[in-house]
């Protein structure tokens, strides 16, 4: 990969940021999606956050191989702490897990007052972020997912907003879990992903019935949750 043939899920994220966007990518690594959104569009702006040298050090390589150092601005520190309070209106942050995601978000929720739209891409336990979205007045406004290289990947866009309004109260456990958008969507790579965890869930429940002294209330929550993917996959075959 490299910012001419960016991976298709950081290309996904990209067309999230609006022309002119000035926005922070956080967890920046070669800082292939800052500069290919620069090179792409002249008036946006960037400042690419690393926590760690080595990763900081080829993103700061890669930006002065393009000659981006006036638009695109490298920094070292943790999470959201390399920001100014109100510096940019977009945050992007991908290929993590959702826990270390939406602790980022957490610790530097202060630095979000301008911030109009958020960008979360994670890896794992999308669950957690949605969770924080709704609790930190955050609307998810589109949700996507895509499959490259063996793994399935989910991308969340939030902007500052009425929290509630993607879901319905009746569902919202299966909501927060699946994904509203998601869940209205479908299509193959949603289905494959249901598949993947339905398997997961029957495999741990039918571990759990096994167990000595069985937590009924971790046993009804498991039968949630393939009651819930069975819908989907039951929905999806018609
Ligand atoms: N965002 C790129 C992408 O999606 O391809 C890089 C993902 S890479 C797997 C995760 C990067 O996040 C690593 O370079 C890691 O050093 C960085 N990282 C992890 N925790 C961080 C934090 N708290 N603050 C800033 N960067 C962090």
């Amino acid at each position: 990969m490299n910012v001419n043939s960016l991976s298709q899920r950081l290309y996904k994220v990209a067309t999230y940021l609006p022309e002119g966007s000035h926005f922070a990518d956080i967890g920046s690594d070669h800082a292939y999606l800052p500069c290919y959104v620069c090179l792409r569009d002249e008036t946006a702006r960037a400042v690419a956050g690393e926590v760690n040298q080595g990763p900081y050090e080829s993103a700061r390589n890669e930006v002065t191989l393009h000659s981006l150092q006036d638009r695109i601005d490298v920094r070292l520190g943790n999470g959201l702490e390399v920001l100014e309070k109100d510096e940019v209106n977009q945050v992007v942050i991908a290929g993590m897990g959702g826990p270390l995601i939406r602790d980022i978000l957490e610790a530097g929720k202060k630095k979000l007052g301008t911030v109009q739209r958020i960008i979360a891409q994670p890896n794992i336990d999308s669950r957690s972020i949605r969770r924080w979205f709704l609790n930190n007045g955050y609307s998810l406004v589109d949700e996507s997912i895509l499959e490259e290289s063996g793994h399935i990947y989910e991308i969340l866009v939030a902007e500052q907003g009425d929290a509630g309004k993607p879901y319905d109260k009746q569902q919202i456990d299966k909501e927060l879990w699946l994904g509203p958008y998601l869940l209205k969507q479908g299509g193959v790579t949603f289905r494959k992903k249901c598949q993947e965890e339905m398997d997961k869930k029957k495999y741990v429940l039918e571990q759990l019935k096994k167990a000595s002294s069985v937590d009924p209330k971790k046993i009804e929550g498991l039968n949630n949750e393939i009651m819930w993917l069975k819908e989907v996959l039951d929905y999806d075959r018609n």
